[in-house]
């Protein structure tokens, strides 16, 4: 069974986008995953097909309204252990360890909000997860939608070779990933670090260990201390 993407959007024709090339697109000719972009306009009411409304209290700009939003969740007929994401700069920072757990999962429903976003109350009752690809306001939903399936689709089984393996990349031990060298060995006026032509497997991994310790405490302060932490529990429990 494929790995399917549901996107519930006002812009069906966004997807697969630029997911439809590459390590993705040719992931979703194999099968590996699906996607099927649904529009919200078509639960829309009235001789306009209208998605929207304006907020209760005031202000400026359209909320799309609740009982759209229900009734395209259950026009997708997606089973209820796939889980409904709703991206919206208000929701949880998305990380990798999130990724993986969607990738591991069955799918996604992904709703995309435009506008001023999407009545709190249908993500209530339909107990859908926000997360948010960042902080900074996109125009809408189907670009962070994008962001999320492409980190998804990367991990499914069989999509990266093993020459793009997702082992050792950033975040995948809590660091930040060392850098890359490549021929030629000395470009402008630069030289690649001594060590990385030694040959030497050990000193090289111990290079690379060093400098992503480095590179996420001067960067990501906060990433630096939750793994100081880990590595402290895992110390104190192997002792
Ligand atoms: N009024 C909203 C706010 O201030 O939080 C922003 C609405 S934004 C113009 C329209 C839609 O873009 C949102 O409903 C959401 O779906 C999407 N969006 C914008 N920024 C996002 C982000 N950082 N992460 C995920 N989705 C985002």
């Amino acid at each position: 069974m494929s790995w399917q993407a549901t996107v519930l959007t006002l812009f069906p024709e966004m997807f697969p986008g630029p997911l439809g090339l590459s390590l993705a697109g040719r992931a979703l000719e194999g099968g590996v995953w699906s996607c099927t972009a649904q529009d919200l306009r078509e639960q829309g009411l009235g001789r306009h097909r209208a998605v929207d409304d304006s907020p209760f209290g005031g202000g400026a700009g359209m909320v799309i309204r609740p009982d759209v939003v229900d009734a395209a969740l259950d026009a997708t007929q997606v089973p209820a252990d796939v889980p409904r994401v709703f991206l919206t700069p208000r929701g949880r920072p998305l990380r990798q360890q999130d990724v993986q757990r969607y990738a591991q999962g069955p799918g996604l429903v992904l709703l995309c909000g435009r506008f001023e976003g999407v009545d709190e109350r249908v993500l209530q009752s339909r107990q859908i997860e926000q997360v948010s690809v960042g902080d900074y306001v996109l125009s809408g939903g189907e670009t962070a939608a994008l962001v999320l399936l492409d980190a998804c689709v990367r991990l499914l089984p069989g999509v990266m070779g093993s020459e793009e393996s997702g082992v050792e990349e950033s975040f995948s031990e809590g660091l930040l990933e060392y850098p890359h060298y490549t021929r030629p060995a000395v470009w402008d006026g630069q030289n690649v670090p001594e060590v990385l032509l030694s040959g030497n497997h050990a000193a090289i991994a111990a290079w690379r260990q060093t400098q992503a310790e480095e590179i996420t405490r001067e960067r990501r302060p906060d990433l630096w201390s939750a793994w100081l932490a880990r590595r402290e529990k895992n110390g104190a429990a192997a002792n």
